[in-house]
């Protein structure tokens, strides 16, 4: 049996600490989250506010777990590499194993300005895991569009970076970067690595700020853009004051990242070599049917949530949605091609 009560249940530390207290240990429970992106932030992320009894956990994540990505992304291990299930739904089912008292809403897509609404609309507060920039600039639109408060972080080698956005009240992304970089111009976990130390110092940042918002601890909440290297031992906090008048985000509220035509077809995945192919508006892809058409062809296999074909040298992953993961290439135009051959345009 669970034992519930403040002094002895599950959330005692927690709730015993004054800044928490009985009170927002029960804001605590009545709190729903969306954690975007459940790779090295995001399993860090949402294994601290699991087990800190967020009740409603939403898991955004479009991918399924890998060999490398084990040195960082706490919630998996080696089985789920052969399990073939998505990141969201792998982590979803650790999690539930951690805390059954919590909902846990797993969803394996792709974040893009068709669904980013509906997937944060309905919570208290977002947190931003994800390794690019698009969705970071789309999370942005999609939070000061619905007033709801959001904590960025980044990592990369050893250096990460978070600030939290309370739309109106503190400077928004665009404010502070008014621009994504452009392609090519920031490192990548590709090109610089990523250590696990790095990704558990910015995760815990973020984490604590999302216990801040949820018991409404707004006076603790991080007002700068801080920084961070776990090599270097450096640490620093840059004052951010007020929101930009002039923003063309939270201050005009024109919304470019989330009004911008419907996504391109094929993104290249970060640190893989794979490419993802979309499909617009969603389809709804008979996954058993698939595989019987594609049996001849090579090895496949599908469960509820994916279909994974493998045929010489690439791998694709099919979702319900129609959405698949080209692996065994970085050119989007032969993604393309083996997506049209195989599955249907
Ligand atoms: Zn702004």
């Amino acid at each position: 049996m669970i034992e519930t009560s403040v002094a002895s249940g599950r959330y005692a530390r927690q709730a015993i600490f004054a800044q928490v207290g009985p009170e927002g240990q029960q804001r605590l429970q009545q709190a729903r989250v969306c954690v975007v992106g459940v790779g090295a932030l995001g399993t860090h992320v949402a294994d601290t506010l699991a087990r800190a009894g967020v009740g409603f956990l939403r898991l955004v994540d479009r991918d399924v777990p890998e060999l490398t990505n084990l040195q960082r992304q706490v919630l998996f291990d080696e089985s789920d590499l052969d399990k073939g299930l998505p990141k969201a739904v792998a982590a979803a089912r650790r999690l539930a194993a951690i805390n059954s008292e919590i909902e846990i809403d797993a969803r394996a897509v792709d974040v893009n300005q068709t669904n980013v609404e509906g997937l944060i609309e309905d919570v208290d507060l977002v947190v931003d895991a994800t390794d690019n920039f698009e969705i970071r600039y789309l999370l942005n639109d999609a939070c000061v569009k619905h007033g709801i408060p959001w904590v960025y972080g980044g990592v990369i080698g050893s250096y990460g970076m978070t600030m939290t956005i309370r739309p109106g009240e503190t400077p928004c992304l665009r404010c502070v970067f008014p621009d994504p970089p452009a392609p090519g111009d920031a490192p990548t976990c590709d090109t610089a690595g990523v250590i696990g130390p790095a990704v558990a110092m910015v995760a815990a940042l973020e984490s604590a700020e999302a216990m801040k918002l949820a018991v409404g601890a707004l006076d603790a909440l991080n007002r700068g853009l801080l920084s961070l290297d776990v090599w270097q031992l450096s640490f620093e906090q840059i004052p951010l004051g007020a929101p930009d008048p002039a923003c063309p985000c939270c201050g005009r509220r024109e919304f470019a990242f989330l009004d911008r035509a419907a996504p391109s077809h094929t993104t290249q995945l970060c640190g893989r070599d794979a490419v993802q192919v979309l499909v617009h508006p969603p389809a709804r892809v008979n996954l058993a049917e698939l595989a019987r058409r594609l049996s001849p062809l090579g090895q496949v296999g599908f469960n509820a949530y994916l279909l994974r074909f493998r045929t010489g040298a690439f791998e694709l992953t099919v979702f319900p949605d129609g959405r698949a993961i080209v692996k065994g290439t970085t050119d989007p135009a032969q993604a393309r091609s083996l997506y049209a051959r195989y599955i249907g345009m």
